[in-house]
């Protein structure tokens, strides 16, 4: 995939931004490692969490605004708009929640529900709430891993169908098949990863990737 530097990251011509900071290229490595405990899987995904929130957010509009310092009248700076959205994809995204509020706790959360059907590898949605005024908001879509890419499409299109122009997906570890897929059905919605791993497995795990996120995060191996 041809890059070009962008700051500390790695963006290629098509809306793919590879976060290669050294904190979170040092994280996932641990994460990756098969006898990292629960207990430190979790730590670190919270941790690598708060690093890709401020990834995402690099670019984000600000406004200025008047305000008294102790010494004297000053112009200082403010995100514009409402708080951004994020929505976390039941239930490995739930993972990275509390570390992107610790950057912006006025975020709001709306979840939704997929799981993979097992035999045909397509998402079914068991779950969705928003807050209702998400058509007007910056929704961040959060999953640890985006392997086929079916799930991310699926949560991307529930969020398009409630009005949702403004849309970027966050994951730690992509697959080259899953990038494409989500970027073939959604080319407007920029992707953040901390990885892009080799290629699926026949069973749709990423080689190497980390295993099953959700398992790992919740310890349900
Ligand atoms: N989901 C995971 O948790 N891991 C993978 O490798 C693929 C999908």
């Amino acid at each position: 995939m041809s890059t070009t530097r962008t700051g500390h990251d790695h963006r290629d011509d098509d809306g793919i931004t590879a976060v290669d900071h050294p904190l979170v290229q040092h994280k996932l490595t641990l994460m990756r490692k098969k006898d990292t405990s629960t207990a430190e899987f979790r730590r670190l995904l919270r941790e690598i969490s708060t690093l890709l929130a401020y990834e995402v957010t690099r670019d984000l509009p600000l406004e200025p605004v008047a305000i008294e310092t102790p010494v004297e009248a000053a112009t200082g700076q403010q995100l514009m708009g409402r708080k951004p959205v994020f929505v976390p994809i039941l239930r490995a995204g739930l993972g990275l929640v509390e570390g992107m509020l610790e950057l912006i706790p006025g975020a709001r959360v709306a979840h939704i529900g997929l799981y993979r059907d097992p035999a045909t590898l397509e998402p079914v949605e068991y779950y969705f709430r928003a807050p209702g005024d998400v058509a007007g908001r910056l929704c961040i879509v959060i999953d640890p891993m985006l392997a086929t890419g079916n799930t991310a499409v699926a949560a991307i299109d529930r969020l398009k169908d409630r009005g949702v122009t403004r849309l970027r997906f966050v994951c730690l570890v992509a697959s080259p098949e899953g990038l494409a897929h989500l970027r073939a059905h959604h080319p407007d919605v920029p992707v953040w990863t901390a990885a892009i791993d080799r290629q699926l497995n026949d069973h749709a795990y990423i080689l190497p990737g980390l295993g099953d996120a959700g398992d790992r995060l919740f310890g349900t191996l």
